[in-house]
């Protein structure tokens, strides 16, 4: 059966995605099993999604709950999921208001289109760049690959959208340098996910902020990996002290149904009247019951802040591995957001790991990066931590 569903899939499936020899069936908390029955935990969460694991059973009975209810009538109506879950995002960020969309670029789209409408409301029609980061990563959507940092996502995709350019991470005077009279927003993550775990310099995103305001540009903080609690906080601002005045959301908001969402200040979602932005789908009661679901458990529960704690430890043993093993160059990240760079090549130790029972992966080809559910226990990380050391000590 496992290799009928690869084969298969290899046959009618578009071949983008280079896939490891599994096949998943099951999950339960940090484990997933495969159809032959072996049982892997879970580092990688579906790409930094499943934050409060598999099969949560309150989102479960959630989803079945409002599944059986009303799953999808559009944004001609009002629906009570929907409602509850902007409210509830509201209240615990800088935003006023909230646009749901169903993926992390969608979210993007949304607030590169916001930031161009806001000037645009305001008689300044020229003010359409946006300034970017090298080694970002914000969608594949051609607006949203135009906007990244990378030429590998761009590549065989030409024309680009014009419109974006792009400075060093963490370097202000060339981000100084590239604002113009033309330019609308920065926008950049706050820690750089598939760029490799990069991590901001301690002032960086309060010198963004204070240019940003300085020469009246928005800024724009791609969360949509670092939110919904991943670095230690709901969001990872919140360790710099600064608020965004757009802030896109995606992978962890349901726990793994497909959304996206942009929040704003009431200021700049003023912008996005009648008419203006739309989605068929997004927003829909069933995702939209699933993530309301996940906010909650992740408040209530507290476990944001105890994988802050999970996070530390979690650091701290990547930190003696280091020591244990030369290949090993750097440990970077935030709370459960974590890289493990080597000194070359680090993809070939991936499915090392999965034979021997643990799903990682690897960014930018050197760096292996840990993404766990947040529940993820202190005995989980040991023993991974032992896999660690016995597949880098071959
Ligand atoms: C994953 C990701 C995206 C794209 O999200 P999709 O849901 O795949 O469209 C955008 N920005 C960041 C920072 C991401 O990590």
């Amino acid at each position: 059966m496992t290799e009928t569903i690869m084969h298969t899939a290899d046959q009618v499936i578009a071949a983008t995605y280079k896939r490891f020899p599994i096949v998943l069936e099951r999950g339960r908390g940090c484990t997933v099993w495969d159809t032959r029955g072996r049982r892997y935990t879970d580092f990688v969460a579906g790409i930094a999604v499943c934050c409060l694991g598999h099969a949560h059973p309150r989102i479960a009975d959630a989803v079945a709950r409002q599944a059986s209810q009303l799953v999808h009538v559009s944004n001609l109506y009002y629906t009570i999921p929907q409602t509850e879950l902007a409210r509830l995002l509201v209240e615990h960020s800088f935003a006023d208001r909230v646009f749901f969309g169903n993926s992390g670029a969608e979210a993007n789209e949304a607030a590169i289109k916001l930031a161009r409408k806001y000037f645009n409301d305001r008689g300044k029609p020229e003010r359409t760049r946006i300034v970017s980061m090298e080694n970002s990563f914000h969608g594949r959507t051609m607006a949203t690959l135009s906007a990244t940092g990378q030429d590998k996502i761009k590549k065989g995709f030409d024309p680009v959208l014009g419109g974006f350019s792009f400075v060093p991470f963490n370097d202000i005077d060339a981000l100084a340098a590239a604002i113009d009279d033309r330019t609308c927003a920065v926008m950049l993550e706050p820690i750089q996910g598939e760029g490799g775990i990069r991590c901001p310099d301690p002032q960086f995103l309060q010198q963004v902020r204070e240019l940003c305001d300085r020469r009246e540009v928005l800024m724009i903080l791609d969360e949509i990996q670092t939110g919904m609690g991943r670095t230690g906080t709901l969001f990872a601002h919140e360790h710099d002290g600064v608020t965004p005045d757009i802030m896109t959301l995606a992978k962890a908001l349901a726990n793994g149904l497909p959304i996206g969402a942009m929040l704003a200040t009431e200021r700049v979602a003023a912008a996005f009247g009648f008419g203006a932005h739309a989605s068929t789908f997004g927003g829909t009661p069933l995702v939209t019951a699933a993530a309301l679901e996940t906010l909650k458990i992740l408040v209530e529960e507290k476990v944001v802040e105890r994988s802050r704690e999970t996070g530390d430890y979690f650091w701290a043993a990547l930190n003696q591995l280091k020591q244990r093993h030369s290949r090993i160059t750097e440990v970077r990240g935030r709370g459960l957001m974590l890289g493990l760079q080597l000194d070359g090549p680090a993809d070939d130790l991936v499915p090392v790991c999965m034979q021997k029972g643990f799903l990682v992966n690897c960014v930018q080809g050197d760096t292996l990066r840990f993404v766990p559910p947040l529940i993820v226990e202190k005995n989980e990380i040991d023993l991974l931590i032992q896999c660690l050391d016995e597949v880098l000590a071959q």
